[in-house]
C-alpha cells in the first residue's frame, strides 16, 4: 500500500500514537484531533498588468486553552487546508513544549512568490489581514513568518492590522523588522534553538559535534543559519547543502559567507566553485553524522528512510518525516529530534518579541539568546527523559510532553 501522505492524516496519526503510551483520556483526545476554528478567505489583488487576481488563503485555530493561538503563515503554491491544518496542530505541541503561555494556530496562501513583483506581494500580504483581521490580534491569534514570508511582510502585515483597528498593535504579529518593534535574536532564532537542541542531545549519545560531518537540506532562514550556527558554534564540518534546485557536496567543508555570496548572485546553492552538485535525494542518504532537513514536510518516506546513514536528525523543517519513516528509524536506531521540539526556537523567540512588545520595553541580544538557551534545554530533557519513561522514539515522547501540558490546561477550564 503507498504510503499516506496527507500532512494532517499524520498529524493524528502520530497524536494517536502517543494518546495510547500516555493513556489520554478519551474526551481529551477528541478535543485535541480537530482544529478549534478554520477560516478559508478569498484575496483579491489588483496584478501589476492591471488585473484583479484572486487568492486562496486560510488562518486555522488548533487550540487555545493555554492562551493565543500562535503560528506563522506560510506563501507557497502547493499550499492546502489539511497542511495547514498539520501545522497548526504541530504549533500547539511546539508552544506546550516550551511551556510558552500560548496555542497554536497556523496560515497559509495559496501562492508563488518567485513570480510575483514586490508590490503584488504587498498587496496580497494587506489584503490577508484585511481578509482575517477579525479572526486574529495580540491576545487572539499572531502570526508570524514561515516559508518564503519575510519580516517586510510582516512589517506590511502590521501596518495593515492597525490601520484597521485604529490604533499601535506590534503585538498583533512577530518576526518584525527591528525597526518596527521585532526582536533582536529572532533572525536565526529556529536554527539557533535547534543548536541548543543539538547540543544536549549530542552529550546523551556521545556524539562529538567538533568531529561531525553536517549535510543540511534546505536553505531558506532555517537552513542558512544552521550551516552558519553548526560550523561558528561547534566547528562542525557541513559537507552538503541544498535548495529547491538541488544540493552541492564538498568533503573539505562549505563556508557560509562563500555560498551566500555565491546564492545572491547566481540564486542558487549549486555551482558552487569546488563543490560537485547533487540532487536533494542524494543528499538525504550521504554519509554524515547529522542530517539537517530544513525544507517542508515529506522528505524522509518509508520508501528512502532505510537509506540515510546519519544518526542524528536534526528536524528544522515542520512534518519532514513520516510515520512510516519513523519506524524505519527507530528500528536503525537513528535519534530523531521530532520538528516541533528541534524548531521551537522561532516560536519561543516570538513569544520574547510579543512580551517585549505587550510591555514596551526591549532586551539585549545576550539575554534573548540566555533565556532562549534555557528554554530550549529545559524542552529537551523534558523529552528525553519521557522517551525513557515511556521507552518510545523522542516524538512520541515530546508528544506524552506537550499534549499533557494542553490537555492539562483544558481540564482545569473545564472543557472535559
Ligand atoms: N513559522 C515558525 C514555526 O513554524 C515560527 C512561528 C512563530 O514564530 O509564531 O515555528
Amino acid at each position: 500500500m503507498p504510503e499516506n501522505l496527507d500532512p494532517f492524516e499524520i498529524a493524528l496519526e502520530q497524536l494517536n500514537k502517543a494518546a495510547k503510551v500516555m493513556k489520554l483520556d478519551k474526551q481529551a483526545l477528541s478535543l485535541l484531533s480537530a482544529p478549534k476554528a478554520i477560516l478559508e478567505v478569498s484575496i483579491p489583488v489588483r496584478m501589476d498588468n492591471g488585473e484583479t487576481k484572486v487568492f486562496k488563503g486560510f488562518r486555522v485555530r488548533y487550540n487555545n486553552a493555554r492562551g493565543p493561538a500562535k503560528g506563522g503563515i506560510r506563501f507557497h503554491p502547493e499550499e492546502t487546508l489539511s497542511t495547514v491544518k498539520a501545522l497548526s496542530a504541530w504549533m500547539t505541541w511546539k508552544t506546550a513544549i516550551t511551556n510558552l503561555p500560548l496555542g497554536g494556530g497556523k496560515g497559509g496562501i495559496i501562492c508563488d512568490t518567485k513570480s510575483m513583483s514586490v508590490g503584488e506581494l504587498e498587496r496580497l500580504s494587506r489584503g490577508y489581514i484585511r481578509a482575517v483581521a477579525d479572526f486574529v490580534g495580540p491576545e487572539i491569534d499572531i502570526p508570524a513568518p514561515d516559508v518564503y514570508t519575510t519580516p517586510q511582510i510582516m512589517a506590511w502585515m502590521m501596518d495593515e492590522y492597525e490601520t484597521i483597528v485604529r490604533r499601535s498593535a506590534p503585538g498583533v504579529i512577530t518576526g518584525k523588522p527591528l525597526e518596527n518593534w521585532g526582536s533582536l535574536g529572532r533572525g536565526d532564532a529556529t536554527a539557533r534553538g535547534g543548536m541548543y537542541v543539538l547540543r544536549e542531545a549530542a552529550k546523551t549519545v556521545n556524539l562529538d559535534l567538533g568531529k561531525a560531518k553536517v549535510a543540511i537540506q534546505g536553505f531558506g532562514n532555517a537552513g542558512q543559519f544552521a550551516l552558519k550556527l553548526v560550523t561558528e558554534m561547534y566547528k562542525a564540518k557541513v559537507v552538503a547543502v541544498s535548495d529547491t534546485k538541488g544540493g552541492i557536496y564538498l568533503e573539505s567543508g562549505i563556508d557560509y559567507n562563500k555560498l551566500l555570496e555565491h546564492k545572491k548572485k547566481t540564486g542558487t546553492v549549486q555551482n558552487f566553485p569546488g563543490a560537485k552538485n547533487i540532487s536533494n535525494e542524494d543528499l538525504l542518504e550521504l554519509g554524515v553524522d547529522i542530517l539537517i532537513p530544513a525544507a517542508i514536510e515529506n522528505q524522509l518516506r518509508g520508501d528512502n528512510a532505510g537509506k540515510v546513514k546519519a544518526k542524528v536528525i536534526l528536524e528544522l523543517a515542520n512534518g519532514p518525516t513520516t510515520p512510516d519513516a519513523d519506524e524505519i528509524f527507530h528500528k536503525n536506531k537513528v535519534l530523531v529530534l521530532p520538528d516541533f521540539l528541534s524548531n521551537a526556537g522561532g516560536v519561543t523567540v516570538s513569544y520574547f518579541e510579543w512580551v517585549q512588545n505587550q510591555e514596551g520595553y526591549y532586551w539585549t541580544e545576550e539575554e534573548v539568546h540566555q533565556k532562549l538557551d534555557q528554554k530550549m534545554t529545559e524542552a529537551t530533557h523534558a523529552v528525553l527523559e519521557a522517551a525513557k519513561t515511556y521507552n518510545v522514539d523522542p516524538r512520541t515522547a515530546a508528544y506524552t510532553v506537550s499534549v499533557k501540558r494542553v490537555a492539562d490546561a483544558m481540564k482545569y477550564r473545564g472543557w472535559y
